[in-house]
């Protein structure tokens, strides 16, 4: 526990000053790759693109039902008209519509020049060839009119965006497959620790398995970055030195965790100290609070704490933004919002905390947050079990059950 007055605490980094150290201090990629479509998903864009077309291209039916002229309404009284063909979505009708006509026509389909309306099958009679239209029938409804979406020239999506699957459909729709993007940020990670076991072998005594490793494996899965996994170094320093040198020569980002703390073997800092620079050391927030930032030559490098629990909560807070700026997307604040506790929370002032939730939502949609359980640092069976971080600030001693906090959701599904 750590005393809000005490030296240790008054040495800590908030975690907004770390935020904005890291932000005045990295420097985006800025060379730009050529990304087909298919490839481009997650990418930032990094040239604007614009519409080479109207979209839609041409007017057509919102509806499925009969194009007409709106000149051929009898001024609030039922009328009739004569269908003299059909326009299919992709096959347009193709004669002329005299006074009097209509078009069978379907949702897509081009609207014959000379009308101006489309009524829903639902709102007329059919008999025959013969169309009813009803009194109350509109004029100038349920057509798409050109550009109405995007007008030709028009910027479709200004840079920098990291393009989704809505944007791919949107660059689609005006016949672009290729864009500009950055490319993609190279990041290396290390776990490091005498006491790590790769997976499929015996455990030794003393000995856990590597969980770090896995779990940045997936909280990297970006398709904005090249990840390569370089396994394992054992604390020893020079071992360590030579691995963090060699890295820093092909990266542009170095993530480790594990030894960035105080203990006899945590040796991170003082090699990034001696064979880089560090910008800062140790944060003020629980969990995670020994996390080196600094840079090795031309690389950045994030020394994360070694506790599994702490390695997310550091990713999340921490590195995640950074590599998003690192990486040229624009900047984003995670979603966070307000609910009620449901749970008694112990916590001490002196860091921000990141206790981890299990979110809900009432028939009246009003948020409630229980505790997931131990919060310990390295309980990640709790943490695999919540659904959200609830952010205590600083100086918060403790929450009472029903008292306000602010949650801050993993994903946008409870
Ligand atoms: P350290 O920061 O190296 O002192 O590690 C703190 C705690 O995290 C220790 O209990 C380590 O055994 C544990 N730890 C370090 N690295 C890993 C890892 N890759 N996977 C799981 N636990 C780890
Ligand atoms: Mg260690």
């Amino acid at each position: 526990m750590i005393d809000a007055c005490s030296p240790e605490s008054r040495s800590l980094l908030s975690i907004d000053d770390a935020l904005d150290r890291i932000k005045a201090a990295v420097n985006p990629v800025n060379s730009t790759v050529k990304a087909s479509l298919k490839n481009a998903l997650g990418r930032v864009l990094a040239e604007a693109v614009y519409s080479p077309i109207n979209i839609p291209h041409d007017r057509n039916a919102a509806m499925d039902g009969y194009a007409f002229a709106s000149r051929d309404m009898a001024g609030g009284q039922a009328f009739m008209l004569v269908v003299t063909g059909t326009s299919w979505a992709g096959r347009p009708f193709e004669g002329q519509l005299q006074p009097g006509q209509c078009v069978r026509i379907f949702t897509g389909a081009v609207v014959p020049e000379q009308a101006d309306s489309v009524i829903m099958q639902e709102h007329v009679q059919v008999q025959g060839q013969t169309i009813h239209f009803p009194a109350d029938t509109r004029a100038q409804q349920n057509i798409r009119q050109i550009g109405e979406d995007v007008k030709q020239g028009a910027c479709l999506i200004a840079e920098p965006k990291k393009l989704t699957a809505v944007d791919l459909g949107l660059l689609a729709s005006a016949g672009i497959d290729e864009v500009i993007v950055k490319r993609q940020l190279k990041i290396a990670h290390f776990s490091t620790g005498d006491e790590l076991t790769a997976l499929g072998l015996p455990l030794q005594p003393g000995k856990i398995y590597d969980s770090n490793r896995t779990m940045l494996g997936g909280l990297l899965a970006d398709p904005g970055y090249s990840v390569v996994d370089l396994g394992v170094i054992p604390d020893n320093k020079q071992l360590l030195e030579n691995s963090f040198i060699e890295a820093s020569l092909n990266y542009d980002v170095i993530i480790t965790t594990g030894g960035a703390s105080v203990g006899e073997a945590d040796y991170v800092k003082e090699i990034l100290q001696s064979c880089g620079e560090v910008n800062f050391w140790k944060i003020a927030i629980k969990p995670g609070k020994p996390l080196a930032f600094g840079k090795i030559g031309q690389c950045y490098f994030f020394g994360l704490p070694g506790n599994p629990v702490a390695v997310v909560v550091t990713f999340h807070q921490i590195v995640a933004p950074a590599l998003r700026q690192l990486s040229g997307a624009p900047l984003s604040k995670p979603l966070r919002f307000t609910a009620t506790c449901t749970s008694v929370l112990k916590k001490a002032p002196g860091r921000q905390e990141y206790q981890r939730g299990i979110l809900s939502q009432d028939q009246r949609g009003e948020f409630f947050v229980a505790s997931a359980g131990q919060q310990g640092s390295h309980i990640l069976s709790s943490m695999s079990q919540s659904g959200c971080y609830i952010v205590l600030p600083e100086e918060c001693n403790g929450v009472q059950a029903g008292d306000k906090v602010t949650v801050e959701p993993f994903s946008l599904f409870v």
